[in-house]
Parts: C-alpha cells; sequence; structure tokens
C-alpha cells in the first residue's frame, strides 16, 4: 500500500478476516514502577496531555534488540552461485531501541502512515502536519486538534464505540515540537536529563507530532486512561483494543513489547496509518514498529 493514496479506506479484497488480537494482547505484562521526584510516571512515547501527570512508569529497557548503526548504507549479501540477477539485499534488522536522533527515513508530508517514529528516528524541529483541523467537528470536545487525514476514520471510530455503548474522548491527540520541548524540559528539571528520557518521548520522536496519534479514554471517565490500572480491561479499552483496526487505528505500544516498541504498554495510545495498514498490522500480529519496519524501511 502506497502511503501517498493511503485515504484510509478499504480497497477491493482487502479484507483481512478475523485480526488475531490474541497475539498483541496476550503477551506477559512487564509493568515496572520507577518512581521520579516523588512522583510515579508513565514512561511512553505519550508523554503526557497538558495538565496531566501520568501515574504508570515502568522502565523501558534499552538497547536490547541486536543493534546497527541506522546511519549505515544497506549491506548486501552475494547470491549464490553468481545469480544474474545481482546482489540481493539484506534486510536490516529493527533498530534498537536507542536514543538517536536520525532523521526519519521518509518524508512525513507522503509517508505519515508509514514512518518509524521511535527512540531513534526524530520528525524536523519545524515540521508539522499540513493541515490541522479540530476534532470538534466530528463529536470530540475538548479543543484538540488532529491531522486532516485521519478526522473522517477518527469520526468514525467515535461513533462505532458509541454505537457498541462505550463512548470514547480523547485525552491528548496533537502535541507540536514546541510543546514537546517544554514537556520534556519540565522533565528534566525534576530529575536529569536520563531520567527525563524514561518518562517522556524527546521532541521530534512523539508521534503526536505527526497528527495522527491520539490518546482516548472513556467519555464516561474523565481519569486519565495511564491512571487506571489497565485501560484495555475498561469497557471503551477492551472494544478499542478490538475494533480500532476497523477504523484505521493501531495500537502503537502493546502489553509486554517494550524491547520492540521502544516504550512501555499504553494501551491508550493509537496511531492512525489507514484502514488497509491497519488491518494488515493486526493480522500480522506484529508490533506496528515492527511491521512497518520491516514492510516499509527494512531493504533500503
Ligand atoms: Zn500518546
Amino acid at each position: 500500500m502506497g502511503a501517498a493514496e493511503d485515504t484510509g479506506s478499504v480497497g477491493p479484497g482487502a479484507d483481512p478476516g478475523a485480526p488475531d488480537m490474541h497475539r498483541l494482547l496476550a503477551r506477559p505484562v512487564a509493568r515496572r514502577q520507577v518512581l521520579v521526584g516523588g512522583l510515579a510516571l508513565l514512561v511512553g512515547g505519550c508523554a503526557f496531555a497538558a495538565g496531566t501527570e501520568p501515574s504508570v512508569p515502568p522502565a523501558t529497557p534499552l538497547d536490547i534488540l541486536p543493534t546497527h548503526d541506522p546511519t549505515a548504507p544497506p549491506t548486501t549479501a552475494p547470491t549464490s552461485g553468481g545469480s544474474a540477477t545481482g546482489p540481493v539485499a539484506t534486510p536490516l534488522p529493527l533498530p534498537a531501541c536507542r536514543y538517536r536522533d536520525v532523521p526519519v527515513l521518509g518524508d512525513p508530508d507522503r509517508d505519515w502512515a508509514t514512518l518509524v517514529l521511535d527512540t531513534v528516528y526524530t520528525l524536523p524541529e519545524d515540521w508539522a502536519p499540513e493541515r490541522l483541523v479540530g476534532t470538534r467537528r466530528v463529536g470530540l470536545a475538548g479543543g484538540f486538534q488532529v491531522s486532516r487525514v485521519m478526522i473522517d476514520d477518527l469520526g468514525g471510530l467515535a461513533d462505532a464505540a458509541r454505537d457498541a455503548g462505550v463512548p470514547i474522548a480523547i485525552q491528548s491527540a496533537y502535541r507540536s515540537y514546541a510543546y514537546q520541548v517544554t514537556t520534556f524540559q519540565g522533565w528534566v528539571a525534576r530529575s536529569s536529563e536520563r531520567e527525563a528520557r524514561k518518562v517522556s518521548a524527546r521532541p521530534g520522536h512523539s508521534e503526536h507530532q505527526l497528527g495522527t496519534a491520539v490518546d482516548l479514554r472513556s467519555a464516561g471517565d474523565a481519569t486519565p486512561p495511564w491512571e487506571l490500572d489497565d485501560f484495555a480491561t475498561t469497557p471503551a479499552g477492551r472494544w478499542l483494543a478490538e475494533h480500532a483496526w476497523e477504523h484505521g487505528f493501531v495500537m502503537s505500544y502493546p502489553r509486554g513489547a517494550d524491547e520492540e516498541t521502544c516504550y512501555s504498554y499504553e494501551p491508550w495510545h493509537y496511531r492512525y496509518v489507514g484502514r488497509d495498514a491497519a488491518a494488515a498490522i493486526t493480522e500480522s500480529g506484529l508490533t506496528p514498529r515492527r511491521y512497518l519496519w520491516e514492510t516499509y524501511w527494512a531493504q533500503r
């Protein structure tokens, strides 16, 4: 699927069949509490809505995956017997969750659906979505903005949740680079850069800057979802885990996948990737980060 033409519609023959969500959801929980400055904090790419202080903060294991230099040119392996087709590129392994500032692979204006954005890859400081729109237009109040590319499916998600009896609300949506600078520096002031990196996405590294990530909660419960034991066990959270993909959204940081996602379990954080990609990711059983890497970027 080309991201450029992905407007969220399901193409012919794109029926993914039943999603194997159990592979994502049944992974063991690895919850570790980290206390910073006397506060229990949340680790994550979410790194907080304004005015809230998440309270779950598992430490993220770093540098656990096989490492490679993401800036290095692709390696090639010789083909046996001197194939006439020439050397075959060896797919690059998923980068380890190191703290780097490597420019994202691809053009965020064109490749917003497929970009790998993590602790390694970063968006340009001056990059913002081409067009931001208020979520009120699809009945989600709160003064939030998202990228225009996802507003229709976000509305569809909200409508479907309401129809299922589990209305949802937004806790956080688009966050600019500048906002993330303020957020991150606030954490540095409280503790240290080292500690801050564990509890807040560094500027440029948050999926919220893409304008396609939302933190969701139950409309009937104003409690920030990260203050719950496990949002995915609430009616709204469970419904999202089962149905968000149908509207083009995937849970970026599923349970027990810290080593691959670079962040701890965040059952409230959903990224819009379009319906085709969301269906494919869900059917694959892979984390979104691994799926996007292996599908779009490992063969550079
Ligand atoms: Zn988030």
